[in-house]
């Protein structure tokens, strides 16, 4: 029987352009029953996450591309929240920062790879930005009480 996440908790808003069932929708999770109900704790890094780095980074992306008349650009989440069976499950590295809330994987829509990772060079709080199989973009914030180490580099 599928597990079925409770609408209201989906619908939870984390900023101006993010809701909380972006960062839960997995098509494998979904396939192989895995709660994606995140703790107090993962929902507190996630919306960390989103108001310090995505939601500047979508902001900034409409500020430097967006023409007059033109939609907004917006971010398409492939990745966000990550339950420990999940993240092996889609051959994630142990530990990844998609298990605690505190990384997601996008792509913007219109712009290139580089273009997001330019951006993302303007975004103080990036732990790390790696552009994924030339398919994706993987930002993370550092776990709480960390620096930033702002770390940019492109997996093959
Ligand atoms: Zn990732």
């Amino acid at each position: 029987m599928a597990i079925i996440l409770d609408e209201e908790l989906r619908a939870v808003r984390l900023d101006r352009n993010f809701y909380l069932g972006e960062f839960l929708d997995s098509r494998t999770a979904a396939a192989h029953n895995i709660d994606m109900t995140p703790s107090a704790d993962v929902m507190v890094r996630l919306v960390t996450l989103t108001r310090v780095i995505l939601q500047p980074l979508r902001n900034l992306a409409n500020e430097q591309y967006r023409q007059d008349g033109e939609p907004e650009y917006v971010m398409a989440l492939t990745s966000g929240y990550r339950p420990s069976d999940l993240n092996a499950r889609v051959g994630g590295t142990v530990g990844s920062y998609h298990t605690v809330g505190l990384a997601a994987d996008f792509t913007i829509p219109g712009l290139t790879l580089q273009q997001v990772v330019d951006l993302c060079r303007k975004i103080p709080m990036i732990d790390k930005c790696i552009i994924e199989f030339d398919s994706w973009i993987h930002v993370q914030h550092p776990k709480f009480g960390r620096e930033p180490r702002h770390q940019f580099f492109a997996l093959p």
